[in-house]
C-alpha cells in the first residue's frame, strides 16, 4: 500500500543521485517527497535540456500528478485534442487517435506536451523545494559501495577539479546514455539507427495561418523519414521534429567501411524529404541546421543493480529510440518506482537496499525492455515503403475503425506502484505475432556475420 506523500518513510535516508536531466530530477524529486535526504550532483554548470518538444503521455502525467506538479505542467505545456498520424507521401490521414474525455477516463490523465527546460525547472524547483540539495559543477568518476553505503569520488569542476568524496546510503546513476555506473554492469556500445533527427521551434505569432490551427500531434511518416509537429507553451510556440535516416550511414554499414562522423549533415538533410508532400518540404526552412542528433539507443539490459548499494536508472539503463516518446516518462516512472518500493519497505521497518534495487529492477527492466524494442519495431513501421506502406496504411485505417486502445494500453496503463512486471515478466514481451520479427540493423549484422557483403546483404 502507498501512502500519501509528501511523508517521512525515508527521513534519515542519505540518497545520492548521479545526472541533473529529467531523470535525476525526477529521482530527487520522488525521494524528497518521502522525506529522503537527497543529494544530486550535476557536471554542468547548470542544468539545461537541449531540444524543445517533450510529449508525456498520460502514464508521465500520472507522474506529476503523483508529485503534485500536474496542474502547473499542463497550465505552462499544451493538451493537444488528438494524435493524427499522415502519410508523409500523400499528406492523407491514415490514423487519428483522440485524446478526449474517454481517452482521459481509459488512462487516468491527458496526453500532455511541454517544453523540456519548463518540465526540467519544474521538476528541479520542486525536488528543492521538499530539501534535495541541488549540486552542479561536479563531475562523478567512481563509487565504492561498502558494509554501511556508499562513497562516491567527484571532480569539483567549480573549484580547480579538485576531488571530493560524499557519503549516502544509496546512489542512483541517472547519468545517462554514456553512464559510467552502467559500464560496471556492461562494456556495451550505443547501438545508432542510421536515422537521424532535425529539430526546430518557431513563435506562433509568426507562423502561416494553417500552422496557427495545429492544435494536435501531427506525424507525417514515410519512407525512410517522418516529420511531427505540435504546439508548446499554451500554443504560443510550435514545434517541429524531422528525422530522416543518413544514406551515407546505411553505405557504411553495408560496405563495411568507416562510417563518416558527420552523417546525416546538411547536404543529406537538404534530399532526405524530396520524396515527401510539398506541405511537409515547405516546413522544412523551419529546422535548426547547426545541430542534428543521430538517433541511436541500446540493447535491454535485464539487470540495472551495480551493487547492493547502486543503481542506474534512466537512459543510463535503457536509452530507447524516440518512437514511442518515452524516454524521459520512463525516467520518471523508474523514480517513483524506486520510492514507492524504498518507502514501503522503511514503513514495514524492512529497508534492505540489496533488495530494494533488485526489486526495482526486476519491475522497471522487463517495462523498459518492452519499451525499447517496441520503439524500434514502431520506428521501422513508419518509415516502410513500396507495397509495405500501403498494407501499413490499411492497418492503420483499422485500427481506427476497430479501436486502438488495445495497442497502447500496455504503454500508457501503468501503474507504479502494483509490481505488476514482478508478478508477470512475460508483460515484457513483445505480443506472440512480432516475435520473430527481426530489428534491420540486426539484420544487417547477421549477415555480415554470415560473410555477406556489399550488395549481397538484403534490407
Ligand atoms: C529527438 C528525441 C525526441 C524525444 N522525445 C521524447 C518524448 O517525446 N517523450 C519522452 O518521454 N522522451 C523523449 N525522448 C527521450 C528523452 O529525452 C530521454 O530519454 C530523457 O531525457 C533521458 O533523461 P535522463 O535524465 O535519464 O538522461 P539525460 O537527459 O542524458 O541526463 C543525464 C545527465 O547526467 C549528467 N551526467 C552524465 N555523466 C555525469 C557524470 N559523470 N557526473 C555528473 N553528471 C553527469 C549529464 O550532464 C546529464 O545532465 C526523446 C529523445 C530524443 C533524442
Amino acid at each position: 500500500m502507498t501512502t500519501a506523500i509528501p511523508n517521512k518513510d525515508l527521513a534519515g535516508q542519505r540518497i545520492i543521485i548521479v545526472g541533473g536531466g529529467i531523470g535525476g530530477a525526477s529521482g530527487a524529486l520522488a525521494l524528497a517527497l518521502r522525506g529522503a535526504e537527497v543529494e544530486l550532483y550535476e557536471q554542468h554548470f547548470e542544468f539545461k535540456e537541449v531540444g524543445a518538444g517533450l510529449q508525456i503521455g498520460p502514464h508521465g502525467v500520472k507522474m506529476l500528478e503523483r508529485w503534485g506538479l500536474k496542474e502547473k505542467a499542463i497550465a505552462g505545456g499544451y493538451l493537444p485534442d488528438n494524435m493524427v498520424f499522415k502519410d508523409a507521401v500523400t499528406a492523407e490521414t491514415i490514423l487519428d487517435m483522440d485524446f478526449g474525455e474517454e481517452f482521459r477516463e481509459r488512462y487516468g490523465a491527458p496526453y500532455l506536451v511541454i517544453h523540456r527546460s519548463d518540465l526540467l525547472n519544474l521538476l528541479l524547483a520542486e525536488a528543492e523545494k521538499h530539501g534535495a540539495k541541488l549540486m552542479t559543477g561536479y563531475f562523478a568518476t567512481g563509487a565504492e559501495e561498502d558494509e554501511e553505503g556508499v562513497t562516491l569520488t567527484l571532480k569539483n569542476l567549480n573549484d580547480g577539479e579538485q576531488l571530493v568524496e560524499v557519503r549516502g546510503d544509496v546512489l542512483i546513476g541517472f547519468d545517462g546514455t554514456h553512464s559510467i555506473f552502467r559500464q560496471e554492469i556492461v562494456q556495451d556500445a550505443p547501438v545508432p539507427s542510421a536515422y537521424v533527427a532535425y529539430r526546430g521551434t518557431s513563435n506562433m505569432e509568426n507562423e502561416t495561418e494553417d500552422a496557427k490551427k495545429i492544435n494536435s500531434v501531427v506525424g507525417y511518416i514515410g519512407p525512410r523519414c517522418h516529420f511531427i509537429q505540435y504546439p508548446l507553451r499554451q500554443g504560443e510556440m510550435l514545434n517541429q521534429v524531422a528525422v530522416f535516416q543518413s544514406p551515407r550511414y546505411l553505405d557504411a554499414l553495408i560496405d563495411g567501411s568507416e562510417v563518416p562522423e558527420d552523417w546525416g549533415n546538411n547536404e543529406e538533410f537538404k534530399d532526405a524529404f524530396s520524396h515527401t508532400n510539398e506541405y511537409i518540404q515547405s516546413r522544412l526552412g523551419n529546422m535548426w541546421l547547426n545541430n542534428w542528433w543521430q538517433m541511436a539507443d541500446r540493447e535491454p539490459l535485464e539487470d540495472w543493480v551495480v551493487n547492493d548499494r547502486i543503481i542506474v536508472m534512466g537512459d543510463a539503463a535503457h536509452p530507447p529510440l524516440q518512437y514511442i516518446a518515452s524516454g524521459a516518462i520512463m525516467a520518471m516512472e523508474d523514480s517513483e518506482v524506486f520510492a514507492v518500493f524504498a518507502a514501503e519497505a522503511a514503513a514495514q521497518g524492512e529497508l534492505n537496499w540489496g533488495t530494494v534495487l533488485r526489486e526495482v529492477s526486476d519491475e522497471r527492466a522487463p517495462r523498459c525492455n518492452r519499451i525499447q524494442t517496441t520503439s524500434r519495431f514502431w520506428g521501422e513501421m513508419w518509415h516502410v515503403d513500396g507495397v509495405a506502406r500501403h498494407v501499413r496504411n490499411e492497418a492503420f485505417r483499422q485500427a481506427e475503425r476497430t479501436g486502438w486502445y488495445r495497442y497502447a494500453d500496455w504503454l500508457w496503463d501503468y501503474d507504479p506502484s502494483a509490481r505488476a512486471y514482478i508478478e508477470n515478466p512475460e508483460l515484457g514481451k513483445l505480443p506472440p505475432a512480432l516475435r520473430d520479427w527481426e530489428y534491420l540493423l540486426h539484420k544487417i549484422d547477421r549477415q555480415r556475420e554470415e560473410g555477406k557483403e556489399g550488395a549481397e546483404i538484403t534490407l
